[in-house]
Formats: C-alpha cells, sequence, structure tokens
C-alpha cells in the first residue's frame, strides 16, 4: 500500500489559479480601458491626461472612485450622473469591455501555460495589449474627431521596436527587432507613397498623414511582411463596404463620411489574432518578398 498521495496537478486548486489569473488580466484590461477613455475625452481638447480627477461633463462634480469603476460603475448607475441624472455615453463602458476582451484574447496569445508564464511571455502580452490599446484609442479619437493623436502613433514606434527588441524571442511575437525598423519604414512608407499617387489623381488632401504615421506604428507591431500588405488589404476592403453602405443609406460623399483610421486599427488587429497564420498563404507574394530580401 502506498500512504503517500501524489500531489493533484489537475483539478480543484490549480483550476482555482488559472480562473483567477483569467481573472486579473480581464480587470486589468478593464483598468487599461478606463484609462483609454481618459485619453480619449481629453486628448482632442489638449487637457492633461494625468489630472484633474474626472468630472461629470454636465454638472461639473468630481465623480468619485466608487462611481468610477470600469463597466460596473455604469450598470448601478444606470447610465446616469449621481448627482445631475446627465447622461454617461456608451462608449466608457464599451471602450472598458474591448480593452478587457483583448486583454484576455492577447494573454492566451502569447502565454502558453497560465501557471506558469514566463517574464519574455508577459512582456509580450504587455507590449502587444500595450499597441491594441493605442489602437482603440486610436480608432474612437478619429471617429469622433478625424485626428490620430500623435501622442499615440509616434511616441508608440521606439516603444515598440524597442519592445520587440526584448521579446522577439517569445513564441507568437509576429517579428523581430529588424522587421520592426523595416516595417515602421516600409509601413509609413507605403501609405505616404498611396497618399501621394491619390492626391496627384485626386488633386486633394484625401488620407492624412495620421494614417502614414499610424501605419509606420502598425508595421513596427506586426513587421513588414506578411502584416502590411494584410493589413492595408483587410482595411481597404472594410473601409470600402463602410463607404458603400454610408453613401447608400446617407447619399453623402464618402470622402467625407469616413476616417481610415479605424480600419487600419481593425485590420492590424486581426492580423495579430489571426491572420499571422494564413497571411503568407493568403498572399501568394513569397517568392517577391523573398527576392527583394524581406522574408
Ligand atoms: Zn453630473
Amino acid at each position: 500500500m502506498n500512504d503517500i498521495h501524489p500531489i493533484p496537478v489537475e483539478g480543484g486548486f490549480v483550476g482555482l489559479i488559472s480562473v483567477y489569473v483569467n481573472v486579473v488580466v480581464v480587470v486589468f484590461g478593464a483598468i487599461v480601458g478606463s484609462f483609454l477613455n481618459v485619453v480619449i475625452v481629453r486628448w482632442p481638447k489638449e487637457q492633461s491626461i494625468v489630472k484633474p480627477r474626472s468630472a461629470c461633463p454636465h454638472c461639473g462634480r468630481m465623480i468619485a472612485w466608487y462611481d468610477n469603476i470600469p463597466v460596473v460603475s455604469f450598470v448601478v448607475l444606470r447610465a446616469r450622473c449621481r448627482h445631475c441624472g446627465g447622461p454617461i455615453s456608451w462608449r466608457y463602458p464599451l471602450v472598458e469591455l474591448l480593452t478587457a476582451a483583448f486583454s484576455l484574447l492577447m494573454f492566451h496569445r502569447f502565454v502558453g501555460d497560465v501557471q506558469h508564464p514566463s517574464p519574455g511571455q508577459v512582456g509580450a502580452y504587455l507590449l502587444y495589449l500595450g499597441f491594441v490599446a493605442g489602437l482603440v484609442a486610436i480608432t474612437f479619437i478619429d471617429l469622433e474627431h478625424y485626428l490620430i493623436p500623435d501622442l499615440v502613433t509616434l511616441t508608440s514606434i521606439p516603444i515598440g521596436i524597442l519592445g520587440v527588441w526584448a521579446v522577439e524571442q517569445v513564441p507568437g511575437v509576429p517579428t523581430d527587432v529588424r522587421g520592426s525598423v523595416i516595417g515602421a519604414l516600409i509601413g509609413g512608407g507605403s501609405l505616404y507613397l498611396m497618399r501621394l499617387i491619390y492626391q496627384l489623381i485626386r488633386k486633394d488632401e484625401g488620407m492624412g498623414l495620421g494614417d502614414v504615421k499610424m501605419m509606420a506604428m502598425i508595421g513596427t507591431f506586426l513587421g513588414p511582411h506578411p502584416a502590411l500588405v494584410f493589413v492595408i488589404f483587410v482595411s481597404s476592403f472594410l473601409g470600402s463596404v463602410a463607404g458603400i453602405t454610408m453613401m447608400a443609406l446617407k447619399g453623402k460623399d464618402l470622402k467625407y463620411a469616413l476616417p481610415f483610421g479605424p480600419f487600419l486599427a481593425v485590420g492590424a488587429i486581426v492580423y495579430l489574432l489571426w491572420g499571422f497564420r494564413h497571411a503568407a498563404r493568403l498572399l501568394p507574394l513569397e517568392p517577391f518578398v523573398r527576392g527583394i530580401g524581406l522574408g
């Protein structure tokens, strides 16, 4: 008889740790989303994103910490200010929920064993959560103001190159430091070229320089190939579908109706979560890319 029971590896306690880790990752994402909301509201007004504390836009009263809990407070307060009853935008819980979901997706994208994540895997998770968080902020600012903040795009490029350099060995990281630098140059360069061609043909502004810098940011985190072709293809396709739908519904000129940043963001996130596995097969450019030394 063997009286010594082996320590159970599966089930009970270990399962509880997994649940705990996942909850922490989701809550962390929601807190990042809450910070993004501050950036989304204050950046276009050129206000500090650090202070003062948030206030109700209707009555100006400071928002107490217990009324500022991501998602929860929105539900508890039923989308109304506690003091004046003014409406709270649906964008707050939406950004928090989106970022919480991306946090969980990025965590499982880079961390294989939830029980024993390596420092490199956690670093890759944080780096790419930061990237996606930047894309979320850009999306909501561009939708409302037709502007893409340099604060996000230009700051992300050096951070991205250094970050990729630090975690390039981690499985699943889409590029290495060389690819990151080349991706920034080709990403920005290719969109700048598209902008020039558009200006020559249409004789107007067309795409903004913000889109060019955003594409440089995307290239930094995803590398040059097959990411950039994939992102340009997906975003142009989605942008065209949305533009045509808008024209049909509202009869607007599509040129002024839609910012391009949100579509680039969706293209980049789709690549990061799914496309990286399939893009090379979907886009038969391998011989050309290897020919010019990018593959
Ligand atoms: Zn109020």
